[in-house]
């Protein structure tokens, strides 16, 4: 896919529509990014036919019913926003068709992967295609000065997470691995300006760049146990998608990392620290992170239930037991780093 980075870049979108042969165009976004929606109509003019800002997380089937319904007569979208937002972007490059053009305005890295996902009843379901690329991907440093700093901060965790577990995949690489580790090096040094000052164009671009790179990664090897858990606490309990990677990252690392020196010795390359594990913990804290599941609305109660659903899957690197499992778990309900 195409990839245009660099702060004003959205001013580049008109010739990628142009150069994808697009003529009517429907813009995509959450209610919350309305604005930024009507700015990129102001962008595209007559090529932009309308607005759908009904986009929620997890791709709900009722939002792709009336999404579907905005696209008559559209031969492309441009999805602006976070991983909500071109998800519903995908599902439209599924079901209908229709190509699309990705504006991320988070570090959440879906542009790049060829996952899709959609829920139903309660259930979330995903899957692989290629046709859910988006054709063109536009970084605008500048578009994420009003990222609010908490979810800055978890969502950049939700992205070293990919690269954390790209680093133990099946199928990493050694070009994969180098990405992975650029990505977490990228994010961990400038994060906390991000959170402390949103409106650093340097830091901002940094973070972008080091979105891109755990997206890359994301998209390009076979994740493990953290985002497995991820996925069940999200799916099953409703937690907030990138605040759950941000509480189970160290957790997870933590685990992992005792039978996996070579993730170890990249994570303490690109974080500057001897214990990764407490490196992201450090991280989180001073990022302002929430820091247990129990904060999220996870109880003692429900770990049973996210055992089940985790342990029986195969995973890379370390045995995942369901005894070890229940541990983990119970340290991150509490926000216990175990280290
Ligand atoms: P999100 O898209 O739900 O955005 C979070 C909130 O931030 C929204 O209210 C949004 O309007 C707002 N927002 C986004 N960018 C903003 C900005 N620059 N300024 C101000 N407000 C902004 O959150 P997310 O974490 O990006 O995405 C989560 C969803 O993406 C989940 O459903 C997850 O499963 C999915 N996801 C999918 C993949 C994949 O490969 N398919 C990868 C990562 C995430």
């Amino acid at each position: 896919m195409r990839v245009v980075f660099g702060a004003g870049s959205l001013n580049r979108l008109a010739p990628e529509i142009d150069a994808l042969g697009l003529k009517k165009v429907l813009v995509l976004s959450t209610p919350g990014q309305r604005a930024l929606a009507e700015q990129v109509m102001n962008l595209l003019g007559s090529t932009a036919i309308g607005i759908f800002d009904g986009a929620r997380m997890h791709v709900p089937v009722d939002v792709v019913e009336a999404a579907t319904k905005a696209a008559s007569g559209a031969d492309g979208c441009v999805a602006i926003g976070g991983g909500s937002t071109i998800g519903l972007g995908k599902i439209l490059a599924l079901d209908a068709d229709l190509p699309f053009v990705a504006i991320p305005t988070t570090y959440a890295g879906s542009e790049m992967t060829t996952i899709w996902g959609r829920t139903e009843n309660a259930r979330k379901q995903t899957g692989r295609d290629r046709k859910v690329l988006p054709r063109s991907v536009i970084y605008d440093p500048a578009l994420t000065f009003r990222l609010p700093s908490g979810v800055s901060a978890t969502s950049g965790l939700n992205a070293m997470a990919h690269a954390m577990e790209a680093l133990y995949a099946p199928d990493r690489s050694p070009i994969t691995s180098l990405v992975a580790e650029e990505g977490v090096r990228s994010l961990a040094a400038s994060l906390p300006t991000v959170v402390a000052h949103g409106f650093d164009l340097a830091a901002r671009t940094d973070a972008l760049r080091g979105a891109w790179l755990c997206g890359a990664c994301l998209g390009a090897t076979t994740m493990g146990l953290h985002h497995k858990l991820c996925h069940v606490l999200g799916g099953t309990f409703d937690l907030p998608h990138a605040d759950t990677h941000a509480v189970v990252l160290p957790h997870v690392a933590a685990y992992m990392l005792a039978t996996e020196p070579e993730t170890e010795a990249a994570l303490q390359r690109a974080l500057g620290t001897a214990a990764p594990a407490q490196g992201f913990s450090a991280l989180a804290d001073r990022l302002g992170a929430p820091r247990s599941l129990a904060e999220l609305g996870l109880t003692e109660r429900d770990l049973d239930t996210v055992v089940e659903q985790v342990v029986g899957n195969v995973y890379s690197g370390r045995p995942v037991t369901a005894l070890a499992l229940r541990s983990l778990l119970l340290a991150a309900l509490h926000g216990d780093i175990e280290l």
